[in-house]
Parts: C-alpha cells; structure tokens; sequence
C-alpha cells in the first residue's frame, strides 16, 4: 500500500473516531410541542410546534450529535394509536439498522408516553439508545421542563451506557426503563416514576448515569416483529369497582374484543358479576388477564381468586396500559394461554 494511502486512510479512522454520533428527533407532539398565548396558564395546545422549531430552540443539541429531525405526527398523546406506533417501530427499526442514525429521540405527549415506550421497547430489533423525551410545561410556559429534558434526551441517547438497555425514558433528570416507567402526577414535573424498582439512571445538565439494568427480555431478544404487520388484534381494559356489573365486558366481547386486560382491585380482584362475564369470556375464546388497577405489586397467580379454574392468565406486575400492548404483540404469535402468560413471565 502506498504511503499516500495509508495517510488517507488514517485520517479517516481519525475523522470517523471524533464524528459526532447521528441522533434523529422523531417527533409525534405532545406538550414539549405545545403553545400557548399565556406562560401563566394551565390552558395550551398540544402538538403546535414542528420538529425543525423543537431542534432550533435547544442549540446546545448540535454540539452533542449531528441532528436530524422528523415528523411523524403531531397530536396530543391522548391520540396516540396503533397506526403511529407501527409507523414509528418500523421507521426506527429501518434508520437503526441502516446505520443512518446512532441513536434516536422520539419526543411524545406524556399522557401515553409509557404505553409507546413499552410498545418500542418490545418491537425495536436494536441495542442503540432509543430515547422517549416529553414536557409537563408547553413551550410558552414560565419555567418550561421541554428544552432541558430534550437536551438530556439527546445526551443519553450519546451515551455509550445506554447502549442494550431497552428504550429509556428522560424527564425530569431522570432515566426510566419502559417497562417500569409510568405517569403518577396529573401536572406535576417529577410526574414519572418507575414504582416496583425505581428510576435506573440520572441525567444532570447531560451527564448520563446509570445504576440499574433492566432484566426482563426487550428489543433485540424480543421475539416480537412488526415488519409485516399493519394492524394489531383489539384488547380492552375494564376497571373494576364496587357495585360493578358485567356489561362492560359483555360489550367488549360483543365488539370482537380478541382480549381483555381486567384492571382488578387490590389483587386483581373482581366483583362477582363481572368475575362471571369474565369466566364466558374465556368461554368465547377470550384471552383474559387478571390485572390491577393498584398502581405497583404483583398480580399473584392464584390470589383470591384461583385464575386455573376460570382460564385466565396474570399480569404479573405489569400495570394495565402495558399489559394491554403485550397482549396484543402476544396475540400477533399465539391464542394459547399457556405461551401467553409465558410472555407475562419473560417481557
Ligand atoms: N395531553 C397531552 C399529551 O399527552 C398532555 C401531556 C403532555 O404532553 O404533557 O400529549
């Protein structure tokens, strides 16, 4: 080989080993893309501002990555649906396995965000970071959380550490897991936490740390596979209470509900005409998973009640927004009880 091109070479094994790693914004709406004509209002818009606006007001971003930003949707996250999540799946799995991007940072409202955290979490084929990154406070908001928690985003997206531990959540200085991370505050700013284990890392001012590694199975172990499918099987939750009665769930049935997830009292507990309504549903060829509305702790398998004889399967401790989309990615394989609650068990 010639000197020349060893030098050249060598300038590009120099050059690539201090490029800035690509990170793409993809952006759905949300609060951190929210406006309003007051700071001092609790009344705002979601999903008003474009990608190019989130990117353009944190500067400090492009000294950390190259940026790239894309729109995938712009609506509050109460509007989030499975269409969007099987567009952003498939998108991330396509610019993570390209190698045209590093990491990725999805900013979403905060409503759903632990739902399509989760979803990601279970269909992404990558170890790269992939960061989930939101705004309790609309941009036009005293003191608004959005352009802080993108940066940290970004910065734990770059993050060597964050490589092969599933998709993260960044809010607030801190980094949660998908599978554990929910929403627990109607409006305040520390609103995610993760309740069974805790938060697995911090981000202050974009210094990334971890103290915890999430051990159930996610993206590259995950047996789940979105590239040819476009629509997911329908499952409903119903929320039990005191003075319940089955019609909810005999409508969910009716409706071609493929599964219920049963937001049970304490222990996954049900009144005893919805525990009936529940029992036909299996009956039906219903996949019934016994939840609870609690907020942390095991759904035990057999509680009160004993879900062999009735066919239901347990949650474990996953809360019911998330049981909901495993069941559904579960449904995508098998209707056979025993390899869904299998799932329960490994995701
Ligand atoms: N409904 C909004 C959403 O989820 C508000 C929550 C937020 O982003 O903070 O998009």
């Amino acid at each position: 080989m010639s000197l020349k091109k060893v030098f050249i070479l060598m300038l590009i094994a120099i050059t690539s080993a201090f490029a800035k790693p690509t990170i793409y914004i993809l952006a759905t709406g949300g609060t951190i893309a929210g406006s309003s004509s007051s700071s001092l209002s609790s009344a705002y818009s979601s999903g008003t501002l474009t990608v190019d606006k989130l990117i353009s007001a944190v500067p400090q971003i492009s000294q950390i990555a190259t940026i790239k930003g894309e729109q995938i949707s712009n609506i509050g996250s109460q509007e989030m649906n499975n269409e969007v999540w099987l567009k952003l799946g498939k998108r991330i799995n396509e610019l993570l396995s390209s190698g045209q991007a590093d990491g990725v940072v999805i900013t979403h409202g905060t409503d759903t965000m632990e739902e399509t955290a989760y979803f990601l979490n279970l269909v992404i084929k990558s170890d790269k970071p992939v960061v989930m990154v939101g705004a309790m406070r609309n941009s036009d908001s005293l003191s608004s959380d959005g352009p802080l928690n993108l940066y940290n985003a970004v910065s734990v997206a770059v993050s060597k550490e964050a490589v092969s531990k599933g998709v993260l959540v960044v809010m607030n200085d801190e980094i949660h897991a998908a599978r554990e991370v929910t929403k627990t505050n109607t409006t305040a700013v520390d609103t995610f936490k993760s309740p069974n284990t805790g938060k697995i890392g911090s981000v202050i001012y974009g210094n990334a740390k971890f103290y915890m590694q999430p051990t159930r199975k996610h993206t590259k172990n995950s047996e789940f596979d979105i590239s040819k499918i476009n629509l997911l099987p329908r499952v409903d939750i119903i929320f039990s209470h005191s003075n319940d009665n089955p019609d909810f769930i005999n409508t969910s049935v009716k409706n071609g509900a493929k599964g219920i997830i049963n937001a049970g009292m304490g222990n996954g507990n049900v009144y005893p005409s919805a525990l009936n309504a529940l029992a036909n549903a299996v009956q039906n060829g219903v996949v019934v998973v016994r939840d609870s509305k609690v907020g942390s702790g095991e759904t035990t398998n057999p509680g009160e009640i004993d879900d062999a004889k009735f066919g239901f399967i347990t949650s474990d401790n996953l809360n019911p927004v998330k049981a909901r989309v495993l069941l559904m990615l579960g449904l995508t394989k098998t209707n056979d009880p025993k390899k869904l609650e299998e799932y329960f068990l490994a995701y």
